[in-house]
């Protein structure tokens, strides 16, 4: 007998790379051609109606009704010119995926017959109902409307035959029901308060940007080993497999040279990307076999969170081109490492400031530290919440089991900028203003800065949120996550520091201080306040995790506990005093942080379950059957010189038998633990209850079924093996 998978590995090695058609013209030419973007604006919008367009664009101006219809109409003229027979509304609700729902470009003409029609309201918004996407119980009642509205500071683009609209999406009562809606608000937000901020530096700064450059890390397995494995195909993961005996010990998959397949696959990828207006840059190997990253250049934050939903939807859809899977999981494999997906976030200003850069002059420099400083604290008042929001069941593996970061959310500077930090925390204020003022010498001489930081190569990939020269990297977000979720809780943590920031220094000038003065005595009362959060060493070790308690930051493992930092004191106020979420909003996304949670465990254990009784019990009972019959007939021949000849295959007959009893066992526990979790009416304590009995007996039987893999004769075994799915590509 042989197994499904020795015909899925025939198929496997028989794959060839696909030809990939390079489009015409230069990257610079095919750029952008799929998005409707200002040149095609100009296009195809009559010259005032492309003013206002870019006035709503770029300055936020009010978009009206008469302006949509117009806008409308010619964004309806390219889209049919580029082939387009559908549109729809894109939008991303709260389960990490986009929505879409396809109209026609048709209308009834009242003749019997359809006239092509695309009107300015259906542009500017609709009603999807979409009643089936979680609201955590927003949409409970009777009224359970859901509005999708344009986010026109998001350019539409078009996917195959269908124009789509990047829009927000919102209750009838006005609440939030996804991510859009409440990431423009943080970063209007955080605009705001910065603004304020730079204009004690420099008068003539009107808008602060916020930047998201992210790195997107991914497996790829063969399409027909993946589809002989139902936990990848249901789960995302494999909830079991022998560890490969080669793994990722040699470090010889991490930048190493591109397999012919996967170089085919990313080519066609950053293709379509790049006519999305995706500028895809970097591409490589990653630590794991079979794993690889993507990363282009960083963007606007929304129109950057945009971008990586709809890479994640292209590398899906690409992959399968190519005789791929792709994995977005954070962990598809164990013992090898998982993916994340570094979020790069900075601030700039219209006018040129890089806020996280250092600059060539005091002032700027001063600005500089300024915003690492309210960062800084930022992330220290929030650190429970901002590991909140990018904690999930599927992140949990990765968090804390010694490859990503830990679950604990600490900042990483390097020395240099500790240095400056430290030292201008310990200089008194006067002193430091009386010696520039005098002698025109610059106490911390902070233009310096810059070429220490360019040469400061010193790295931490520990840290969960780590400062690399110009930027702030978020490490801990997620593979598969919406990078909004993260950017909301950072955007706006950094939002409310400042403007707390600027009431203290503001009250510090009313009372008759220096500018400059109070500027730097509010940083030196922040970098002390702050400095628990600071840590330089290495973030897997338990010592840091003794430490980081002593300090007093969030040490909590157990999602559905974090989720709860949703509705803290803390974070409640913080999202209502910028206006980005009220309370009901806040409880909304707690319930359904437990809800899924929930839901993906719950999954994760019938078709556990289902394989450990379908595929593993069967496979193993037959293999054993076969080492009966062998023990039987040795005895026959041999008689009782058989019982020592035998006594190994009768030890691998009571090995077999043991494990099958506990899988059997245990899976019958898992069903009885599921079946009590499953009655309780409360998200957050079923949550609980899955976190607490279902996950760790999951793991008690995988450990079975994971030595019954290591027993049982390979011909026979039912599922492709690690070693299969990690080196076939
Ligand atoms: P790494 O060394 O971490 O692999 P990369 O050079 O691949 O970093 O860049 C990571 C990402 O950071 C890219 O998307 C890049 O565009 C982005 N990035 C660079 N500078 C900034 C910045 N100032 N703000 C936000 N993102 C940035
Ligand atoms: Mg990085």
């Amino acid at each position: 007998m042989s197994s499904l998978r020795f015909d899925v590995l025939g198929e496997a090695f028989k794959k060839h790379p696909v030809e990939v058609k390079l489009p015409d013209g230069r990257p610079d030419e095919y750029f952008g051609m799929n998005v409707f973007n200002k040149e095609k604006m100009f296009k195809y919008l009559p010259s005032d109606v492309y003013a206002k367009m870019v006035d709503v664009m770029d300055k936020g101006a009010v978009m009206d009704r008469a302006l949509a219809d117009k806008v409308a109409e010619g964004m309806k003229k390219w889209a049919m010119d580029m082939g387009a027979t559908h549109y729809t509304h894109w939008f991303h609700p709260l389960t990490d995926t986009t929505a879409e729902k396809h109209d026609a470009f048709i209308e009834h003409n009242g003749k019997g017959g359809v006239i092509e029609e695309f009107e300015g309201k259906l542009l500017a918004q609709q009603e999807p109902d979409a009643s089936s996407f979680p609201s955590g119980g927003i949409r409970a009642t009777f009224e359970a409307r859901g509005y999708s509205a344009w986010d026109p500071t998001s350019p539409a683009f078009v996917m195959d035959d269908t124009l789509c609209i990047p829009t927000i999406f919102i209750s009838y009562t006005g609440e939030a029901l996804d991510y859009k809606a409440p990431l423009l608000k943080a970063l209007h937000a955080v605009d705001k308060a910065a603004v304020d901020v730079c204009r004690y530096f420099d008068p003539d700064v009107k808008k602060v940007f916020s930047y998201l450059g992210w790195e997107q890390e991914y497996f790829l397995v063969d399409d027909s080993l993946y589809a002989a494995r139902p936990d990848l195909l249901m789960s995302g993961r494999t909830l079991m497999g022998h560890n490969s005996a080669k793994n990722q010990q040699l470090d010889d998959h991490y930048f190493g040279a591109i397999p012919e397949r996967v170089q085919a696959f990313m080519k066609e990828l950053e293709i379509e990307a790049m006519k999305l207006g995706i500028p895809t840059k970097t591409r490589h190997n990653e630590v794991a076999p079979n794993q690889f990253e993507l990363a282009p250049i960083f963007e606007e934050t929304n129109l950057s969170c945009d971008h990586n939903m709809l890479v994640m939807t292209l590398m899906r859809k690409i992959a399968k081109k190519h005789g791929f899977q792709c994995l977005l999981h954070e962990k598809p494999f164990d013992g090898v490492n998982g993916s994340g997906k570094h979020n790069n976030w900075s601030l700039g200003t219209d006018n040129g400031h890089r806020l996280m850069s250092p600059g060539k002059t005091q002032t700027d420099n001063l600005m500089f530290v300024t915003f690492v400083v309210n960062t800084l604290t930022a992330v220290y008042r929030h650190n429970a919440l901002l590991k909140a929001s990018i904690m999930s069941a599927t992140n949990a593996h990765r968090l804390g089991a010694n490859e990503a970061p830990p679950a604990i959310i600490s900042s990483f500077l390097g020395r240099q900028l500790t240095d400056l930090l430290d030292s201008l925390e310990k200089s008194s204020g006067d002193e430091l203003f009386k010696i520039a003022g005098k002698t025109g010498k610059k106490m911390l001489d902070m233009p310096q800065i810059p070429e220490l930081l360019i040469d400061n190569t010193d790295r931490n990939r520990t840290s969960p949120f780590a400062f690399t020269g110009n930027r702030f990297e978020f490490r801990a977000v997620g593979s598969e996550a919406n990078c909004a979720s993260a950017m909301i809780a950072l955007n706006t943590a950094v939002a409310e520091q400042l403007m707390d920031f600027k009431k203290a220094v503001d009250k510090l000038i009313a009372s008759g201080t220096d500018k400059k003065e109070a500027i730097i005595k509010e940083l030196q009362k922040l970098i002390t306040y702050s400095k628990p959060v600071r840590f330089d060493g290495n973030g897997y070790s338990d010592e840091w995790k003794a430490e980081a308690a002593r300090r007093g930051l969030d040490c909590e493992t157990c999602p559905p506990e974090i989720f709860k930092h949703y509705t803290c004191h803390d974070s409640v106020q913080m999202f209502e005093s910028t206006g980005v979420m009220n309370l009901a909003e806040l409880a909304a996304r707690n319930e359904i942080k437990w809800e899924i949670y929930t839901k993906k465990i719950q999954i994760e254990a019938r078709i556990f379950g289902d394989m450990a009784i379908n595929h593993i019990i069967p496979v193993a009972t037959s293999y054993q059957s076969n080492l009966i019959d062998n023990v039987y007939k040795m005895k026959g021949i041999l008689g009782a010189e058989a019982d020592e000849l035998s006594a190994t295959n009768i030890d691998l007959i009571k090995k077999i038998a043991r494990h099958v009893k506990a899988i059997e066992d245990g899976v019958n526990q898992l069903v009885a633990a599921r079946k009590v979790a499953n009655v309780i009416e409360n998200e957050y304590e079923k949550a609980m209850a899955y976190y607490k009995t279902v996950v760790p007996k999951m793991e008690e039987i995988r450990h079975d079924i994971d030595k019954l893999e290591e027993i049982v004769d390979d011909r026979l075994w039912p599922l492709p093996k690690y070693r299969e799915l990690l080196f076939i590509c």
